[in-house]
């Protein structure tokens, strides 16, 4: 089964273009939204860098999603979108000083921290603001999720979050800090996550932490868990919308919130993966000596997750019902690893037929590059088309 696309309108448009289907971005946002307030204490951020295009932003600020920032420009775009500062994050290994104090000017509601340093350098900025920040640690749980080595977080191996074992000293320097107000944990363990299990291991090591703090009287209101929630790339018309239910009442299972508790997510790519297609078209089909090539316009500066991660895109030819062959299907730049997928079935592809690669709404347009000195792709949402 092929995606439903408005062929006509993507004709008298410059390829390759990223087109956002805004029903299925709706109806997920709807999705998440109903399935999170089953539980009081849930609050639902969404992770900016997995796409910021404005008209995208836009719709997710609309549904009343937090932000989840891991930088000054993500907290700019984020701000401009219209997320409130008070329903803001911030998180990442390497936060600018011009970051932080731009967080701080904002008032954004936390800052997730990462290292004693940079929890000493928060502390001077405010100060020097005359401010107090709220601060959560990012414990690194040592949690190794099932998925791709490169977009596994919450190793110990991984550059990411406060070792368990220095979380207590931590927090006992924070409470001697006048300028930040030690508020919560915070936990990723990584992304494109499909198994519960792994959440669940989370869960038991969240708990285990929390008992500890108990034991020293130490009252944390807020309790982040991050995100990471996969979607399935094989069948984005079948499965458009990840299962959230699943996903909350793995943590409502699991989790032992204390009733004073809030519980907060960073979903990502769950909640734009499957609304986005980059839609390329055919330059040249070309006979190679064991196998033909469909050689595309776009390429992996356009997205890089089939190069980078060696990720699976659901590759379809939306002009063509010709019978299906199989092709290698490449882009046009001059790097080996240019290549969206190997003895694709498509069907019969000519020059000029449109491509859709599907689930790319995630990691796919903020990731694109000029690379080649090519011009970046725009993005199309399908209210724009109609
Ligand atoms: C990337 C990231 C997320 C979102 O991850 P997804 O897998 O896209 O849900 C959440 N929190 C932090 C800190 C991140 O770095």
């Amino acid at each position: 089964m092929k995606g439903t696309f408005p062929i006509e309108k993507f004709r008298e448009l410059r390829t390759p273009f990223y087109y956002y289907d805004t029903q299925v971005l709706r109806d997920t946002l709807a999705c998440i939204r109903t399935e999170a307030a089953k539980y009081d204490n849930y609050s639902v951020h969404y992770a900016v860098k997995a796409n910021a295009n404005p008209k995208v932003l836009s719709i997710i600020r609309e549904s009343g999603l937090g932000a989840d920032c891991v930088s000054g420009g993500e907290i700019r775009a984020a701000i401009k979108a219209g997320f409130p500062a008070g329903k803001m994050v911030f998180a990442g290994v390497g936060k600018a000083d011009w970051e932080i104090e731009l967080g701080l000017d904002y008032g954004i509601f936390c800052f997730n921290v990462e290292s004693i340093p940079e929890l000493e350098i928060i502390n001077e900025l405010a100060a020097a603001k005359g401010k107090v920040a709220n601060v959560a640690f990012r414990i690194n749980p040592n949690v190794g999720a099932h998925t791709h080595a490169n977009i596994t977080t919450g190793l110990a191996e991984n550059k990411f979050g406060i070792s368990m074992e220095d979380m207590d000293k931590v927090i006992d320097i924070a409470l001697t800090l006048k300028n930040v107000r030690f508020i919560g944990l915070h936990f990723h363990i990584g992304s494109q996550i499909l198994d519960m299990g792994d959440f669940v291991v989370l869960c038991n090591r969240v708990n285990e932490l929390q008992d500890k703090l108990e034991a020293r009287h130490i009252r944390i209101e807020h309790i982040n868990v991050g995100g990471g929630l996969g979607i399935d790339y094989g069948h984005p018309n079948r499965q458009a919308i990840p299962d959230f239910k699943s996903y909350f009442e793995t943590y409502d299972n699991c989790l032992k919130l204390r009733s004073y508790q809030t519980l907060h997510f960073e979903l990502g790519r769950a909640v734009v993966g499957q609304c986005g297609s980059l839609i390329s078209k055919v330059l040249y089909v070309k006979q190679g000596t064991n196998k033909q090539f469909a050689i595309l316009d776009a390429g992996m500066t356009d997205l890089i997750r089939p190069a980078l991660y060696q990720a699976f895109h659901k590759i379809e030819n939306i002009t063509s019902e010709a019978p299906v062959q199989a092709y290698d299907v490449v882009g046009p730049i001059c790097e080996s690893s240019d290549v969206f997928g190997k003895a694709i079935d498509l069907n019969g592809v000519k020059r000029g037929d449109l491509i859709a690669l599907r689930s790319a709404g995630a990691y796919g347009e903020i990731m694109a590059s000029g690379y080649n000195c090519r011009e970046l792709p725009q993005g199309y949402t399908s209210d724009e088309l109609v």
